[in-house]
């Protein structure tokens, strides 16, 4: 490694870039949580990334927490996975035509995930998009529901009270997105089952469909409730059975990653239709959605619903998304698990150690630290709101200035991969205490 004591060079290139950035780019950024704001102080411009680490433009090493927000499941710059890019990639970049690694990256999703058949598209909106005019289209209906908190891309209709960036910034819904637009989605407290209920109750015959992350991961880590023994997706999955709507399940962020399926495999709730994206892109812009067969053929061409996209099915993110699946095997899925549990046993001792209130929550291998007191658990969003986000930021900035780079926000899962090694996890682990100190001030 360039640079071995984990003790930060200087990040004077990365502020440079960042003025430069923001006289072009609104906020300097492409999208709105890279920009620090939730933290404070500039984010570091990455030059290059390798295993668990990025090495940005002032030549720091940082451990990399992130992992491109769920989808480097093999770590940074995988030498099969470049392998298979750069084989696509000399076949030529895009055809707009049909090609025989889209089936295989079809048929390598049907074969983890409860789907039957899938359309690929370049991001996760996308898919959240498309999947919501199918679900309208084949139900004749207009009304949503979904979770405040919870994030499926910056659909329009799907930005009333969204997790993610929007949670990060507080942004009570989104200016430009009109009144007419969200007022058929209903937005309901993540986990409350009586809200659901009541929802059903007065609209029961005009909601399409119920949309939810699979396990919240977009405001903190937040996995579905068990009650009596029925977790919140299979209630959520009944509930609509009952009424003629249909339950989506946006494994986006879960899916691949929580476990070879997802958090399918951890709940084993089968939803009408599903969404994906991150790590079946591999690193790309690819992502899918699907469902029963039945339901799926209804888009076009076979149905009337209408969707399409040049690049859909782009042979290079095909590629490096097929390469990723393939090489996500049971060892690649035990190893992330180990070092989340060990992690988050880690994080939790250094916080109680330096007497800072916090709860760690979980999905499989995906987890957050909430910086939130007087609560053993958090159920919902306005629980995760109460979280203090200047110990979050302190803890955070302790962490970068030791090299470890983890979301700039409290609002935001921790993501690892299965190239977190030893000297990756003893430079997280050392750098705990420090970090928890900083917090509790
Ligand atoms: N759905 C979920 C659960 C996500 O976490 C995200 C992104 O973080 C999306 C949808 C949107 O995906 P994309 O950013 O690729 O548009």
């Amino acid at each position: 490694s360039e640079q071995l004591t984990g003790q930060l060079l200087s990040d004077r290139l990365s502020r440079e870039a960042f003025e430069r950035a923001r006289a072009v780019i609104p906020g300097g950024v492409n999208s709105p949580v890279r920009a620090f704001l939730a933290v404070g102080g500039a984010p570091r411009f990455i030059a290059r990334a390798s295993g668990p680490y990025l090495y940005d433009i002032d030549g720091n090493e940082l451990v990399d927490l992130i992992c491109s927000w769920g989808p480097m499941l093999l770590g940074h710059a995988h030498p099969e996975v470049l392998a298979a890019v750069g084989a696509a990639a000399e076949h030529g970049t895009s055809y707009g035509a049909p090609t025989l690694a889209e089936v295989e990256l079809a048929e390598a999703i049907i074969e983890r995930a409860p789907v039957e058949q899938v359309r690929l598209v370049n991001s996760g909106t996308e898919a959240t998009m498309s999947v919501l005019r199918l679900a309208r289209g084949i139900t004749g209906r207009d009304m949503i529901v979904k979770f405040a908190g919870c994030y499926h891309g910056h659909v329009d209709s799907l930005l009333a009270s969204a997790g993610s960036g929007v949670a990060t910034l507080a942004i009570p819904g989104t200016p430009g997105v009109t009144a007419a637009t969200t007022a058929d989605t209903i937005v309901l407290s993540y986990n409350d089952r009586t809200g659901v209920r009541e929802a059903f109750a007065r609209y029961g015959d005009r909601i399409a469909a119920v949309i939810t992350e699979a396990a919240a991961g977009n405001m903190g880590v937040i996995p579905p409730g068990v009650e009596d023994g029925i977790g919140f997706n299979a209630f959520l999955a009944d509930i609509c059975r009952e009424h003629g709507a249909l339950f989506i399940s946006d494994e986006v962020m879960t899916g691949f990653r929580v476990t070879r399926t997802g958090q399918y495999g951890i709940d084993g709730v089968q939803p009408d239709l599903m969404t994906f994206g991150k790590v079946m892109g591999g690193g790309f812009p690819a992502a899918a959605f699907g469902g029963r067969a039945e339901l799926m053929q209804q888009l076009a061409p076979v149905g009337g619903i209408y969707q399409a996209g040049t690049l859909s099915g782009n042979p290079v993110a095909t590629a490096a998304g097929l390469a990723t699946l393939r090489l996500a095997t049971p060892e690649v899925y035990a190893h992330v698990d180990a070092i989340s549990a060990q992690l988050q046993a880690e994080v939790g001792a250094a916080l109680s150690a330096a007497g800072v209130p916090h709860v760690i929550q979980a999905a499989g291998n995906l987890f957050s630290v909430f910086f939130v007191a007087g609560v053993t658990a958090v159920p919902d969003y306005a629980t995760a709101a109460t979280q203090s986000t200047q110990a979050y930021a302190a803890f955070f900035h302790s962490m970068l200035e030791q090299g470890v780079y983890l979301p700039p926000s409290a609002y935001e899962g921790w993501f690892l991969s299965a190239a977190h090694d030893d000297g990756a996890m003893n430079r997280i682990v050392s750098a705990l205490p420090a970090a928890a100190r900083a917090a509790a001030q």
